[in-house]
């Protein structure tokens, strides 16, 4: 696709300039979706002939969002934060009142989760998580020194633990701290995934799916342990993508997006 494409790719209308700049096709959702499903099965096949992956159509094809933070140290500051979160969560706990805990900000569907949906068996669910590794955890970054961790939470925790106090809960919770994490995302996201065991996680972490974790959990369902070819994208452009089955995961970059953007014509 050139600025010089003047028809949509897909049912051939006649493209406005902004149209031809943003891709090949018109704003039909059907045209968008078909190119989308090209490029994405393009990006598929040229990613298996450089990691040598054989059969690239057995990878089943998810897009999820970006993220590109750092991982540093964990810093002082914020593990403070937490620990002042947490103790709040525990109070309102004692006073039993419910979840103490931010509302999540960013895209609005991170309050989705897995809710009505009958769980996966064991392999299908190990799969899950490691398109979530492949992905990077990006919707983690809204748990910022909350970890979504409320009231509620640390009740059930408690009840869970009866003979543990209140600081004995607060120490395990700030315990399981990794050395080092994602800049400014959740406290928990480590560069390995979440170092919180899932038993202690809050509730939307475990049962959040966005929506392209959605779309492999239907495949998933239907057609039982599949691996996945979890495809990275922002703005409209393939960043990146990651091949996985339940022992490995290869990444990919394409060189063109390792390169600065080249500049756009304007006529
Ligand atoms: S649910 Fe998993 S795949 Fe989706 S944004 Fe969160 S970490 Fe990424
Ligand atoms: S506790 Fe774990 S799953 Fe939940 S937001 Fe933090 S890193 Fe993600
Ligand atoms: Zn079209």
């Amino acid at each position: 696709m050139t600025l010089l494409d003047r028809n949509c790719a897909v049912c051939g209308a006649r493209l406005t300039l902004h149209q031809r700049a943003r891709g090949p096709t018109c704003d039909g959702w059907r045209c968008r979706e078909r190119a989308l499903g090209h490029a994405l099965e393009a990006h598929r096949a040229e990613a298996a002939v450089a990691l040598g992956i054989e059969r690239p159509a057995d990878y089943a094809l998810f897009v999820v969002p970006r993220t590109e933070r750092p991982v540093v140290p964990l810093p002082a500051r914020r593990k403070r934060r937490f620990h002042a979160h947490l103790r709040r969560a525990v109070a309102a706990a004692a006073r039993g009142e419910g979840e103490a805990v931010p509302a999540p900000e960013g895209p609005a569907d991170v309050s989705e989760g897995e809710g009505g949906l009958a769980p996966l068996p064991e392999a299908e669910t190990r799969l899950l998580g490691q398109a979530c590794a492949a992905c990077r955890g990006t919707c983690c970054r809204h748990g910022r020194e909350h970890a979504f961790l409320g009231g509620l939470r640390l009740a059930r925790t408690l009840a869970a633990h009866p003979e543990a106090t209140p600081e004995q809960a607060v120490a395990t919770y700030l315990a399981y701290l990794p050395e080092e994490s994602f800049e400014d995302a959740c406290v928990y996201q480590g560069p390995r995934g979440c170092t919180l065991p899932r038993a202690l996680r809050a509730d939307l972490c475990n049962a959040y799916l966005c929506a392209g974790l959605k779309s492999y959990r239907r495949h998933l369902a239907r057609h039982g342990p599949t691996p996945g070819c979890a495809v990275v994208r922002e703005d409209n452009r393939i960043a990146r993508s990651a091949f996985f089955d339940a022992g490995r995961l290869r990444r990919y970059e394409p060189a063109a997006a390792r390169c600065p953007r080249p500049p756009t014509s304007s006529g």
